[in-house]
């Protein structure tokens, strides 16, 4: 007869025997409905052949779900005061292993997590901290972890953007960093209340699913990517003056790019939010 940590009664008890305040500056907002946990457990398959990447346990929420559904859950948290909660709460899982460090600095390389790496199948399942969103996406699309989905609880309106359409609104340079190696999708959107305390802005469940292959071959995806961030510097501007004005001083001259317009066969009068990925990878290529 467990009472889960992820119920209003639980979390108030444990906030209080601990005398806890949340720190709105380290994006703590926690989940009392565990059926929201439930679904995101879903849409990660999470199952007994799965480890689990969690960032940001906090008292245990979510961690707790995970450790009785997967096979090892390792969690990484920055507030010291959750450690030793964390001890306490999670203490009847064996299967789980709380990390005292920052997400962005973690070095997924370090010997110390090459079981990582090895796991029969890893995932990443969270409810982040919504301030550092899409450097968390950054540094873990970045790393070598071989994850083959990310779940995470982020701002509706990220979620929208990573998600966006072609020539939509939303559409811009973090979309097209997500594209090219991940199929992106909300599984869901989450309502204020299932939060203590409830945050300002709506939230919703991001799928980020790996692609077998990559849509486009990029030799420097650092470079690709700041180059469609110049494209995308002054939205309303067409992409011959977001071009012209990046690569100004440079040895790329306005011909060459009129001649990687011709070449690419992409108009220069188009808006950047008009191109696809394929169309920013053909035009980077002819200019580099
Ligand atoms: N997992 C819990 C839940 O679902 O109820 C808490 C989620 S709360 C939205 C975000 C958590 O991320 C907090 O526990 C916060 O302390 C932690 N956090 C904030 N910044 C972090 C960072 N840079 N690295 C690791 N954890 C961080």
């Amino acid at each position: 007869n467990h009472k889960l940590i992820a119920s209003p009664s639980r979390t108030t008890e444990i906030m209080q025997t601990y005398g806890i305040q949340m720190k709105k500056s380290l994006g703590q907002n926690f989940i009392i409905e565990s059926q929201i946990l439930d679904k995101m457990l879903l849409a990660g398959d999470v199952d007994a052949q799965t480890t689990v990447i969690e960032i940001g346990p906090g008292i245990g929420a979510l961690t707790e779900v995970l450790a009785r559904q997967a096979k090892q859950v390792v969690a990484f948290e920055i507030d010291q005061r959750f450690i030793d909660i964390l001890a306490e709460t999670l203490r009847p899982y064996e299967n789980v292993q709380v990390v005292h460090q920052d997400i962005l600095e973690v070095d997924f390389d370090h010997p110390s997590l090459r079981f990582l790496q090895e796991a029969e199948r890893l995932v990443v399942i969270a409810n982040l901290p919504y301030y550092i969103t899409t450097p968390i996406i950054m540094h873990l699309m970045g790393s070598s972890l071989p994850f083959d989905k990310l779940v995470m609880m982020m701002q509706k309106e990220v979620a929208e953007r990573m998600t966006a359409p072609v020539g939509s609104k939303a559409y811009g340079s973090l979309t097209i960093a997500i594209e090219n190696t991940m199929h992106a999708s909300v599984a869901f959107t989450v309502p204020k209340t299932v939060f203590i305390p409830q945050p300002n802005v709506d939230s919703a469940v991001l799928v980020l699913k790996r692609r077998a292959e990559p849509l486009v071959e990029l030799a420097d995806p650092e470079a690709f990517q700041s180059f469609v961030k110049s494209a995308f510097s002054q939205r309303r501007k067409t992409l011959r003056n977001n071009l012209r004005a990046a690569y100004k001083g440079t040895d790329v001259l306005n011909e060459h790019i009129e001649a990687a317009f011709i070449q690419a066969g992409i108009d220069g009068t188009r808006r950047a939010e008009t191109l696809s990925l394929q169309e920013f990878a053909a035009l980077y290529q002819t200019l580099s």
